[in-house]
């Protein structure tokens, strides 16, 4: 395990982000737009900003935090529960007590009633989501409220209700001769609460990477098409594999009046694709495919939705987090996989199957870097704050936005079959 306060690397060059190479305080000041996201967006201001650990804690070795995060999660008991995302660090992975998606870990956190904080190690998005499931009293914390998602917030709440208005122009509020509305809209878990409850709230739905078509189908049962944000890759790759044409999926450009398209190409749409993509993701090209091919007779690659079309079409498999692991997990021993998705998990998944050979598509060492803003340091501080009594980094939705999301999620439970909820 790498010591909690070097850089993820000493090595820049083989890291995506140059701003990984920096120490991580230095690191968690500086702007929370992951690499390859829109730098130059203007940042919305719901987006969570750099946080400020106090010196202290920035001053303590390695040791005396880890020590520190132990004797809270003793002192504090069933009182707490903390959740690790597949994709954050290991050294704070080591003290979740479930690891899994965002969806997962939301419902999972309910299996613990006793647990009056929920301490969530991943982003901000998923930290709503929990708050948003999490029963009444009990409250959720994100270590560093600067770990943000670069996708979530390439879709902002204001630039999806213009595009939305724009929309009911062009299309009318009224619904066909069957009864399908014109548009509705459909939001991937990754986007913040008030893009969730903006689909409650218009007949719209969520939708995670594994039952993305499942709710794609339910929409256009609906709906004559659909809006589809924050991420394009996810919305192209499911609608391609529903049959639908490229030439019917046009994409939503937030900055240009109907979203860049001309009105005949938006009558035609099926799915409209809001202008998002994960940094991480979006990192993964053929060539690495067709390499990992030569140099691995018989590997298999597997990927995950949120990659490009041209990639998830090269790959033999595309499929979410829990897909890619449980392909591993029913490989057999010399079998090798190369995989596309954050390396965080792919290092875990090899270090658990080490008679296997996983290995990420990627050979520049790319994690999540909001994610990676999660380190031992704040977990130690809103640890030890709840050994006081203060509650740190709480985050907390609204209740009116928290009912709304509540109804958007609460259909994509309801769309699921029996056994995918
Ligand atoms: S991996 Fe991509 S989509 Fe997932 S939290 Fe990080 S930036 Fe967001």
């Amino acid at each position: 395990m790498t010591s909690v306060n070097v850089a993820i690397t000493t090595r820049p060059s083989s890291s995506c982000d140059t701003e990984l190479a920096k120490g991580p305080w230095e690191f968690d000041l500086s702007p929370g737009y992951g690499p390859g996201a829109s730098e130059d967006d203007v940042i919305p201001a719901p987006v969570t900003r750099p946080g400020q650990l106090p010196v202290a804690y920035q001053r303590m070795s390695d040791e005396e935090l880890h020590e520190r995060i132990r004797n809270a999660k003793k002192a504090l008991g069933d009182r707490l529960v903390i959740l690790g995302h597949f994709y954050q660090r290991d050294e704070v992975v080591q003290y979740a007590d479930f690891l899994g998606d965002s969806f997962q870990l939301a419902n999972a956190a309910l299996t613990k009633p006793d647990a009056e904080t929920i301490v969530f190690c991943g982003v901000h998005f998923m930290a709503e989501t929990a708050d948003i499931l999490a029963r009444p009293e009990q409250r959720v914390i994100l270590p560093n409220l600067a770990a943000g998602c670069s996708m979530a917030d390439m879709a902002d709440e204001d630039s999806v209700e213009s595009a939305w208005e724009e929309l009911m122009e062009l299309y009318g509020e009224e619904p066909d001769a069957d009864g399908r509305q014109p548009v509705v809209p459909v939001t991937y878990m990754n986007s913040s609460a008030a893009l969730k409850a903006f689909c409650g709230r218009h007949g719209g739905i969520v939708c995670t990477s594994s039952n993305a078509s499942t709710v794609l189908e339910w929409a256009f049962e609906r709906g004559q098409r659909v809006l589809f944000f924050p991420d394009q890759h996810l919305g192209r790759n499911t609608a391609k594999a529903m049959g639908i044409g490229l030439d019917q999926m046009p994409m939503w450009n937030p900055r240009k009046p109907l979203g860049g398209n001309t009105a005949e190409q938006l009558d035609a749409a099926r799915v409209i694709l809001w202008h998002g993509f994960c940094s991480v993701h979006k990192r993964f090209t053929v060539d690495q495919i067709e390499q990992a091919r030569a140099e691995h007779l018989g590997v298999r690659v597997i990927v995950h939705p949120e990659c490009p079309m041209p990639v998830v079409d090269a790959a033999d498999e595309a499929g979410s987090t829990d897909y890619i692991r449980k392909a591993i997990e029913a490989g057999s021993p010399g079998d090798v996989f190369a995989i596309g998705t954050e390396v965080n998990l792919v290092n875990r998944l090899q270090a658990e199957h080490p008679d296997m050979t996983i290995f990420c598509l990627d050979p520049v060492i790319c994690p999540c870097s909001t994610m990676y803003r999660i380190h031992p340091g704040y977990l130690a501080w809103t640890l030890d704050g709840l050994v006081e009594g203060e509650v740190r980094n709480q985050v907390s939705v609204a209740p009116d936005v928290a009912a709304d999301a509540r109804v958007a999620l609460e259909r994509m439970l309801a769309a699921l079959p029996e056994g995918r909820k």
